[in-house]
């Protein structure tokens, strides 16, 4: 039987998302349905509100369900699926990884290309309304009720772990933390500038931080968002809106300039920005979604000295070896989530959730279900 259930529905840029009722299919083959229990709200759905990225190649319906941080409780399985059973606590995350390509095989599952974020051509689509197809996000859609997914995009998890928090590891934390260990991997006593201070920005520098980066400088424009890089592993930080960053990343490194820098906000500007305050030999990682066209302008004297310049998929992230092991740094103290959860809210606050974050007002938004 199918399940209608509440989802926050996109159906045009610059407008509100709504609350509507939307059907779930029975899950089929590797499918899962899963109750979600509590969603993280991202600045990656907000770009396709504010129009800046375009939904296409992610959804042609003329209404989209938006969301992919989120947790919850798996509560039927298609029958080919043998990684879980109903009652298990998941994480979902949108690198659906096939287990078999090259990528996969060769330890890069983040960067897998085989198409599992829809069903398979001539098959009933997976998200309705009144007949009619509707987007799923990313193959994940976690702003409803349920979701129904490719067992390939969960991760169980022990069911001591508050879903509430570990919502968080499906996307900002995972990217963050990935783009310091995983594709950057922040070296011992080095220094590192990371530029925004949203989710996935603080989560770069708890990275930076466990990876023991000596000395982790965060840039933002707002004071509230330094504060809390301060409280999650800062040891210097830049206003933007009153220093130019790269000078005063180069004076707080003797002129020296860093060994890593971050861009996590997704402006072309800010990704020059770490360039610049780059030391010889010094990698730059985008993590930032860049607007869709997005081109890239710099000197080439900006990369001279063997400097390097990169992005980063999803924090090159491998979440099913990731995200448990997150969980083990929270429960020891070394990964904090609790201070990245700012306020929880339900379904219906989704567009009061996007106004605080734009307004600096939040580190995450976590939406919950009850
Ligand atoms: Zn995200
Ligand atoms: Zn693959």
């Amino acid at each position: 039987m199918p399940s209608t259930i509440r989802a926050a529905v996109f159906r045009e840029a610059l407008q509100p998302l709504t609350i509507e009722n939307v059907d779930l299919d029975d899950p089929i083959g590797r499918e899962v349905l899963v109750r979600t229990v509590a969603t993280g709200v991202c600045h990656s759905d907000l770009h396709y509100v504010d129009g800046e990225n375009d939904l296409q190649g992610f959804s042609s319906a003329p209404s989209t369900v938006l969301g992919h941080e989120g947790a919850g409780i798996v509560e039927a399985v298609g029958d080919q699926v043998t990684y879980l059973k109903p009652g298990d606590h998941v994480v979902a995350c949108l690198s659906v990884f096939c287990g078999t390509c090259e990528q996969c095989l060769s330890g890069h599952p983040a960067r897998c290309q085989t198409p599992l974020r829809t069903r398979a051509q001539g098959l009933p689509p997976r998200v309705t309304q009144g007949g009619r197809e509707v987007g799923q996000f990313v193959g994940l859609a976690t702003y409803a009720e349920k979701m129904l997914v490719h067992e390939n995009a969960v991760v169980k998890i022990d069911d001591e772990m508050p879903l509430d928090r570990a919502a968080l590891l499906g996307c900002g934390v995972l990217t963050g933390v990935g783009a310091a260990l995983n594709t950057a991997q922040v070296r011992p006593t080095s220094t590192v500038a990371v530029i925004g201070c949203g989710g996935v920005g603080l989560s770069v520098i708890q990275g930076a931080r466990i990876a023991g980066a000596r000395q982790i400088i965060a840039v933002d424009t707002f004071d509230s968002k330094l504060e809390m890089a301060k409280g999650v592993g800062a040891t210097h930080t830049v206003n933007a809106t009153n220093d130019d960053p790269v000078e005063a990343v180069r004076s707080l490194t003797h002129g020296k300039g860093v060994d890593y820098s971050f861009e996590a906000v997704g402006f072309t500007k800010l990704a020059r920005q770490c360039m610049e305050m780059l030391g010889v030999g010094g990698v730059a990682t985008i993590v930032g979604v860049m607007p869709t066209g997005a081109m890239h302008e710099f000197p080439h004297s900006a990369l001279a000295g063997e400097k390097r310049l990169q992005t980063c998929s999803m924090g090159s992230n491998r979440f099913r070896f990731d995200i448990p092991n997150y969980i083990e740094l929270y429960r020891s103290g070394k990964l904090f989530l609790d201070e990245m959860v700012s306020v929880t809210r339900p379904l219906d606050d989704i567009n009061e959730a996007f106004r605080a974050m734009k307004a600096g007002e939040v580190a995450r938004n976590v939406l919950t279900f009850n």
